[in-house]
């Protein structure tokens, strides 16, 4: 406890000895515990320490950028109490010439046919890092979108994916090095770089050493210079003992093995700190699905317009091949689509696309191969003219071609149809995130935490640690009478009992009409588990443009609705405007943007109201997903309905305490609501809510 900042709780002191015992043994832990138990820098400090002594490395993931702010302020604690500049590396720093020969070894094998001696006599001759030896440092590592200040110059950069931008990243770095050994090329160029290659590195290194600054304002202090932020940030990590970065560095395979690299670094001698874990598994089914949208097609369409149409295969032409996937997309939809998705069978793309070419599968696999290789040519014609290498007929031939070739064990084939837009998409989703998060056993050691994990041992199954590991959930890091949680024991929004008792969603709405009077003048959120709940127990159908409440529910407060799909911006007012206001209504979602992302401290939020059970919807996507944990584990059930359920009720709850020193009262408008006594075990049968709620804010109870 030596690095600890500052006098540790007693929950604080519970996570550092779990995670100690952890680390000793090389293993993996997963960890509740409730906001405010300072998760953060209690997984830090052990983590740090014994990165020093054992000779490892910290990597510690994070969902948002914005997470890893307080990861680097918490970094600067811990130095500043082991004494500025005295923490040992956990390995001697590289000398500078290692790290920028390293540069431009990594340069050089993106370069044709330039050789690797001709370079270094051009560029800077770095020499001894005067900051010396002995300083560990903490590096925030983030995409090219948010570090490469071309995206703010070039519009189109911002939408690039990592790999768009990688690519039009080295293809610059390409021809400012050729251009600075003699050889131009003509093509477009980096300044930031050429520029990162000049500068002598020793300010930016020691400024970087001294501060250990957050990845904005690294951008900041090398935009004031004009040289890359992303060049340095990579050149500083093989000094850093802790890394911060987002999830997908470490679970794109591809991108992980740069980091490593980068890092100069393996697997082994990782401690890897997973924070928001209750996010990995959904992230990491994201990343491993595939899919084409009907969008994507007519994008496609578009840039056959504009490159021009070339024949593949002896009768076809790309335009072709890109209508019958259209008309492909639609027919599958018309057979399988049920509301917003429908399961498929994996060959109805081929066996349709066969039926409208009239042609069989290699040929059509041919075709695409033919596509593929014209998508090259429009990606490799955008690049050498300083545009992202995008090529939508490339994506296109891609997807079908990965498609055929898919073991659909893990992959549930899906027809969707899109939300606003109303595109179709077929889509291979990835039901087994432990495909590629199962790569956390191979790491040193690795701590999962959040303040809504439970059910533990789903999480644990789903991600693919070993069986034996420590699943701790800690105790709320607030006096338990600081919260009070209660059911309804006699209302649902069950489907079933919706349909057969009419009477059932008045009572609901009287109940609700009822908190709200009980708790006037404490702001309250009311959390629904759809819209299509929100607009059903509200009694309006003109719900979604705001306009109008049921009249039952007029309860003279101020009412904050948030609108179905309404934009971020539109969001954060509302939100905003709910926190100034005293003693106003928020109607939102649960699962959505307000009941998970967003805090609300102090007095801006006291008063939790949840009406129904969050279960995720039957979609086609849901059964899939159930019957394949049903094969794996026995627990479909239990693992994709109700523990979602359980997180999204406790996200929910949580939003009302922040701190220790807060106090929150949250009901539940559902009597299933008891089937989660395991994960919420402070949840009672509610009794009379009309004295309960005034009386426990006073202090009678
Ligand atoms: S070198 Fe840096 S500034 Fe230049 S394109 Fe790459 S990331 Fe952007």
């Amino acid at each position: 406890m030596d690095l600890f900042p500052y006098e540790a709780r007693a929950i604080q002191k519970d996570i550092v000895r779990n995670i100690e015992t952890t680390l000793r043994d090389g293993g993996h832990i997963v960890l509740e515990a409730g906001t405010g138990s300072g998760k953060t820098i209690s997984a830090l400090v052990p983590s740090i320490h014994h990165a020093y002594v054992h000779g490892k490395r910290v990597l510690y993931l994070t969902r948002t950028n914005s997470q890893q702010k307080q990861v680097v302020e918490e970094f600067r604690r811990i130095r500043k109490k082991a004494g500025d500049g005295e923490l040992p590396s956990p390995n001697p720093p590289p000398a500078p010439a290692d790290v920028y020969e390293e540069v431009l070894r990594e340069i050089n094998s993106e370069m044709d046919g330039l050789e690797d001696d001709g370079i270094s006599g051009q560029v800077r001759d770095v020499g001894p890092w005067e900051g010396g030896p002995g300083r560990g440092i903490c590096v925030a590592l983030q995409g090219r979108n948010n570090m490469c200040p071309l995206t703010s110059e070039e519009a189109e950069f911002i939408t690039g994916t990592p790999d768009e931008l990688s690519k039009m990243c080295s293809e610059r770095k390409k021809n400012t090095t050729s251009r600075m050994m003699g050889r131009p090329q003509g093509g477009p160029e980096c300044r930031f770089f050429s520029a990162y290659l000049l500068d002598d590195g020793m300010e930016m290194r020691r400024w970087a050493a001294r501060t250990c600054p957050t990845a904005e304002e690294l951008v900041t202090e090398c935009l004031r210079i004009g040289i890359c932020p992303y060049e340095v940030t990579k050149a500083l990590l093989p000094e850093a003992v802790l890394v911060t970065a987002p999830y997908i560095y470490f679970l794109a395979p591809f991108i992980r093995r740069r980091l490593l690299e980068w890092m100069g670094c393996s697997l082994e001698d990782l401690i890897v700190v997973v924070d928001e874990a209750h996010n990995l598994a959904s992230f990491a089914r994201e990343l491993s699905s595939i899919s084409i949208s009907t969008g994507t097609v007519r994008l496609a369409l578009a840039e056959v317009e504009s490159m021009g149409d070339h024949r593949i295969g002896k009768l076809h032409t790309i335009r072709d091949f890109l209508d019958m996937c259209l008309g492909a997309l639609s027919g599958i939809a018309e057979e399988y689509l049920i509301d917003e998705d429908g399961l498929v069978p994996p060959s109805a793309l081929s066996e349709t696309m066969m039926m409208l070419f009239r042609t069989n599968s290699n040929r059509l696999e041919q075709m695409a191969a033919e596509m593929m290789h014209h998508g090259q040519a429009i990606q490799d014609i955008r690049k050498a003219r300083g545009k992202l290498p995008r090529s939508y007929i490339h994506r296109v031939a891609s997807f079908y071609l990965t498609w055929q070739e898919l073991e659909f064990d893990s992959f549930s084939p899906l027809i969707v149809k899109g939300g606003r837009s109303g595109d179709l998409s077929l889509e291979a989703y990835a039901m087994d995130p432990s495909i590629i998060t199962g790569v956390l056993s191979a790491v040193h050691s690795s701590v999962h935490m959040s303040g809504t994990l439970s059910p533990l041992n789903e999480y644990r199954d789903t991600i693919g640690l070993p069986e034996d590991i420590p699943l701790v959930k800690l105790p709320p890091p607030f006096p338990a009478c600081n919260r009070r949680i209660v059911f309804d024991n006699e209302l649902t929004t069950s489907h079933e009992v919706l349909s057969r008792d009419p009477e059932m969603l008045p009572r609901i709405r009287d109940r609700l009409a009822q908190v709200l009077k009980a708790s006037k003048g404490r702001n309250t959120a009311v959390f629904f588990p759809s819209f299509d709940t929100l607009s059903a127990v509200m009694g309006s159908s003109e719900l979604e443009d705001g306009t109008t409440l049921s009249p039952s529910l007029d309860v003279e407060r101020e009412m904050f609705v948030e609108i179905r799909r309404s934009p971020q911006g539109e969001l954060m007012e509302l939100a905003g405007d709910f926190r100034n206001s005293r003693g106003g209504v928020l109607m939102s979602v649960i699962g959505g943007r307000l009941s998970e992302g967003m805090d609300f401290p102090g007095e801006t939020l006291e008063v939790v109201v949840i009406v129904g059970i969050p279960y995720p919807k039957p979609t086609a996507r849901q059964r899939a997903l159930a019957s394949f944990y049903d094969v794996r584990f026995g627990k479909g059930w239990e693992y994709t309905v109700h523990a979602p359920a359980a997180r999204r009720l406790l996200q929910a709850v949580g939003r009302m305490i922040r701190s220790e020193n807060e106090r929150g009262y949250a009901f539940i408008i559902d009597r299933r609501a008891r089937h989660f006594l395991d994960e919420i075990p402070d949840m009672q049968p509610a009794e009379n809510v009309i004295s309960d709620l005034p009386g426990f804010f006073e202090g009678k109870l």
